[in-house]
């Protein structure tokens, strides 16, 4: 029954939605009592949190410690030229986008780094963990997090034209880390920056995980996927692999119940360095195989190798990168912004 003129706009709003029977009114309704995390706002975090906006959940808070730039704008879906221009925070310009899209639920922009003393604030108060984010690192510690707090997270990630979707719920599905039991060395995997991304194949991955989202907040864990999906556009290749029966018997996180991550013990770091505009970064996993990074830095700016280390130049900063994965960015004295290039160059 409709008892005022703004429910009878609420209700046309989402009318589509409730049409679609599995969802229905009684859908709708838990998603507009329904708090999500979005966890970084690139290309993935802004497509969910595009989704789950316009959806009508009702709270949505967004995480991200970087700034847009005109290379996010070809997959970044909330940002435009003059967010560019402006050099806004992700975080803040998506929340202003989406507020003006639905001004009916509550969009928080927060400008962080998430880390493993913010993180039980940051999601204290929510339902759902939604991976938005560039590195494994963070998503060890969202992991660890989802997993002792009892609460779900969806795992995903995009490369080139691939990228996986992964729900994770504590107590009956696999956890990430009974797929990936330890932390990728830092420089081992490839990023946006050094292997490109195209633009649909986040559309892709975005939408699963936010379809995943929809079903979680809406209180139906009964049509919630216990697959692994792996999708491929380029040649188009899709995947579904079942995680029944991948639980670790021996996983550290989600059978031995040990949060290395949550509790700082494996956490790479980043400081400023007095004195001379420069920012240290060390990774928690040593070992950089500088051969395999040079060829990918080729196309990237000036490249400098000698025994000892691989530099990169460009006009903003110069990275050295040495092989025990530590590295020194110069021009720079914000210890955020270098983690921020050090997932991006070199991968974490
Ligand atoms: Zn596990």
């Amino acid at each position: 029954m409709l008892s005022s003129r703004s429910d009878l706009e609420t209700s046309l709003r989402y009318l589509r939605q409730i049409q679609f029977a599995d969802l229905g009114a009684e859908g709708q309704k838990r998603l507009a009592e329904a708090r999500a995390l979005v966890c970084g706002c690139g290309a993935l975090g802004t497509m969910v949190a595009n989704h789950l906006v316009r959806a009508g959940v009702g709270f949505v808070r967004i995480v991200d410690r970087d700034l847009v730039d005109l290379s996010n704008l070809h997959r970044q879906c909330l940002f435009d030229e003059e967010d560019a221009r402006r050099q806004l925070p992700k975080a803040v310009a998506a929340a202003d986008k989406l507020q003006r899209i639905n001004s009916e639920v509550r969009v928080e922009p927060i400008v962080a780094d998430i880390r493993s003393d913010n993180i039980g604030e940051l999601a204290q108060d929510v339902d759902l963990l939604v991976d938005g984010t560039d590195n494994f690192e963070t998503r060890f510690l969202l992991n660890d997090y989802a997993i002792r707090q009892n609460v779900p997270w969806i795992f995903a990630a995009c490369l080139g034209a691939q990228g996986q979707v992964m729900v994770v719920l504590p107590g009956e599905t696999p956890c990430l880390r009974c797929l990936i039991p330890t932390l990728p060395p830092a420089g081992t995997l490839p990023t946006c920056e050094t292997a490109g991304i195209l633009g649909p194949v986040v559309g892709v991955v975005a939408s699963l995980e936010a379809m995943e989202a929809l079903k979680i907040l809406a209180g139906r864990r009964d049509a919630v996927t216990h697959d692994l999906i792996v999708v491929n556009l380029w040649p188009v290749r899709l995947r579904q692999i079942s995680l029944t029966s991948m639980r670790d018997p021996s996983c550290p996180t989600c059978v031995e119940q040990r949060f290395e991550f949550l509790e700082h013990r494996r956490e790479s770091t980043s400081v400023a360095l007095c004195g001379r505009k420069t920012v240290q970064v060390t990774p928690p996993e040593g070992r950089c195989d500088l051969d395999e990074i040079h060829k990918r830095w080729n196309a990237l700016g000036e490249v400098e190798r000698c025994p000892y280390f691989l530099r990169l130049r460009t006009p903003d900063w110069t990275l050295t990168l040495f092989p025990d994965g530590r590295a020194l960015i110069t021009g720079i004295d914000d210890p955020v912004l270098g983690r921020t290039i050090y997932a991006r160059f070199v991968g974490m």
